[in-house]
C-alpha cells in the first residue's frame, strides 16, 4: 500500500524556532536506531534545544487508558498510537472508525505533560516517519516537527558529531524505562499489560499495513485488541529509521536500549511520576 507522504520542508522553521525560542526535543525511543545515547542528549542540545526528553512517560500515561478501556469495552477495539493505522481504518474501514481508540498517542500526550510544566517552552517532535506530521502539525501542544533524516542534516550541516561522553548526562524529566519497547511490535499491549484483563487469544498483535488490511478485511469476532502498526517491526521500520539495518537489529538495539536504561541511576525529580500528569485528559 501507497504512504501518504508529506514532503514538507520542516528545517527552516525548526532552525528559526531554536534561534528564537525555548525549545524542547520530545524523543520517540525508536531513536535508537538512527541515533545513540547518551549522545543524542548532547547533541540535540548542541543544536539549540534547552531540553531534551522522552516520549516514554505519555506512553506510560496512554497505557493506563487503554487499561481502563479494555476493562469495559465488550467488543474489538484498535489501537490508535500510528496515524498510519487510523487513516487506514477511517478510509477504507469506515464501518470500523467506531472501533479505534479515542485515545492519545504518545507524542500528544507527552506534549500535553511538558506544556502543563513548562508552558513556555516550544515542543518539537522527532519522528521516525512523515505519517506523523499531519498529527503533529494539528495537534495545540506540538509546535514544530522533524524526522530522523532531517535532524542528520542539521547535525551535519551544524558539524555536530556524535559525542564520546566524559561527563554523565540523561533526558531533561519525565524518566521512564518499560515503556521503551513501545516502537516494538506489540510493546503497548506488552506494556500495559493488556493479558492480564483479557484472555491472551483476543488479542492480536500485527505489524505491517498489508498484514493488518487482510486482518481488517475479515476480523477474527474473538478478538478484542488489535495492537497494530502501519510499518513493518513497528516504528523501528519507519520510513526515515535505519535502512541500512534488518529489522532484527533494529529491535536488538531498543533491547539493548531498554536494558541500560533499567540500570540508569535516575534521581527522583526525573522520573515520569504519576502525579506529574494529574489533572490531565488523555482520552476524548
Ligand atoms: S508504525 Fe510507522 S507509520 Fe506508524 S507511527 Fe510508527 S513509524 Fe509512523
Amino acid at each position: 500500500m501507497e504512504r501518504k507522504i508529506n514532503n514538507k520542508n520542516n528545517i527552516p522553521k525548526i532552525e528559526e524556532l531554536l534561534k528564537k525560542e525555548k525549545c524542547v526535543a520530545l524523543v520517540a525511543p525508536s531513536f535508537v536506531t538512527d541515533f545513540s545515547y547518551p549522545s543524542i542528549v548532547l547533541q540535540l542540545k548542541k543544536l539549540g534545544f534547552d531540553k531534551v526528553v522522552e516520549l516514554t512517560f505519555g506512553a506510560k500515561m496512554i497505557n493506563r487508558d487503554y487499561h481502563n478501556l479494555l476493562k469495559k469495552s465488550k467488543g474489538l477495539i484498535i489501537s490508535s498510537p500510528c496515524p498510519g493505522i487510523v487513516s487506514t481504518v477511517n478510509n477504507r474501514f469506515p464501518k470500523l472508525k467506531n472501533k479505534i481508540a479515542k485515545i492519545d498517542s504518545p507524542v500528544v500526550a507527552m506534549a500535553k505533560i511538558y506544556k502543563k510544566h513548562f508552558p513556555q517552552h516550544k515542543t518539537i517532535f522527532l519522528s521516525p516517519c512523515d505519517l506523523k506530521k499531519p498529527e503533529a502539525e494539528s495537534c495545540k501542544y506540538i509546535d514544530g516537527i522533524i524526522d530522523y533524516t532531517q535532524l542528520k542534516e542539521l547535525f551535519y550541516k551544524y558539524k555536530i558529531k556524535k559525542h564520546n561522553i566524559g561527563k554523565r548526562t540523561q533526558f531533561d524529566n519525565f524518566y521512564n524505562d518499560y515503556t521503551k519497547i513501545y516502537p516494538l511490535s506489540g510493546g503497548l499491549a506488552k506494556t500495559a499489560q493488556i493479558k492480564k484483563i483479557i484472555d491472551d487469544k483476543q488479542i492480536k498483535i500485527i505489524d505491517g499495513i498489508n498484514d493488518v488490511i487482510k486482518f481488517l478485511e475479515n476480523p477474527d469476532p474473538k478478538i478484542k485488541f488489535l495492537d497494530c502498526l502501519f510499518c513493518t517491526g513497528g516504528c523501528i521500520g519507519g520510513p526515515h529509521t535505519n535502512q541500512k539495518l534488518t529489522i532484527k537489529q533494529k529491535h536488538n538495539k531498543v533491547i539493548q536500549y531498554l536494558k541500560k536504561a533499567k540500570k540508569e541511576n535516575i534521581p527522583e525529580d526525573r522520573k515520569g511520576l504519576i502525579d506529574k500528569a494529574k489533572g490531565l485528559k488523555f482520552n476524548s
